[in-house]
């Protein structure tokens, strides 16, 4: 089998507070979005890190732990590009796991269209995250209050740590949840493929792969990399 050729570079960023220097590694060759998206994975997980270090430094303690799914019943936004890879990703699974994930897909989606939230319609960000987070719909890859999609999961899960009592994620509001300052890397992925990218709940993955637009852009990785610092730039 022909080995794909890679192009390694490294970052070196600015984003909020946090100097970052990250080796980055894509394909050299034309590939769709997604294929870049792991690259972008470890870029979010090296600010979130460094978001930790200096939290750390400054004597805050992190109170998010395993088990604690509190979050995963927020709204999760996720960009064309993520889904294309999370589509993938759950069509590779065993088909028993597939056929549990579209279950709770179907619950999700069935949940969130009764409630009239399937569309944002003229609610502001903050309504509909707040009427959402009531539905207490848990996310489809939550299982015993886990992650089971860890090392694959969005961008934006990645970026959501906080310093208050767990308790405080599950009130109604979140009020006085008080969330570790990341910076919102993943803003940037969400317009990769088209400037104003719309964006979907991650809860109606599979409503959206029914529908997706076919025929997305093929560039080579460095071409997705440029593209990608150019959104951060701008956010
Ligand atoms: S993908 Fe994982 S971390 Fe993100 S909301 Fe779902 S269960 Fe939680």
């Amino acid at each position: 089998m022909a080995e794909t050729a890679h192009s390694t570079a490294t970052l070196r960023l600015t984003v909020g507070d946090l100097r970052i220097v990250h080796p980055i590694t894509v394909p050299a060759s034309a590939v769709p979005a997604a294929d870049v998206l792991p690259a972008l994975q470890g870029l979010v997980n090296t600010v979130v890190a460094a978001a930790e270090a200096g939290l750390m430094k400054s004597g805050g303690v992190i109170s998010c732990r395993k088990g604690c799914g509190a979050c995963c019943r927020q709204l999760v936004p996720v960009s064309r590009t993520e889904g294309e890879r999370l589509v993938a990703l759950v069509a590779a699974m065993a088909p028993e796991r597939r056929e549990r994930l579209h279950a709770r897909f179907a619950a999700a989606a069935a949940a969130i269209e009764g409630a009239g939230l399937a569309r944002r319609g003229d609610r502001t960000d903050r309504d509909l995250s707040v009427a959402y987070f009531a539905l207490g719909i848990a996310c489809p890859f939550l299982e015993d209050e886990s992650c089971s999609i860890h090392p694959d999961r969005p961008l934006v899960c990645r970026e959501y740590l906080v310093t208050s009592p767990a308790e405080l994620c599950a009130g109604p509001t979140q009020e006085g949840v008080t969330p570790v300052a990341v910076p919102k890397v993943s803003l940037a992925a969400r317009g990769l493929q088209e400037e104003n990218e719309d964006w979907f709940a991650l809860a109606l993955l599979m409503k959206w792969a029914r529908t997706r637009p076919s025929g997305g852009k093929r560039r080579t990785g460095p071409e997705w990399v440029q593209r990608f610092l150019k959104g951060l730039a701008r956010k």
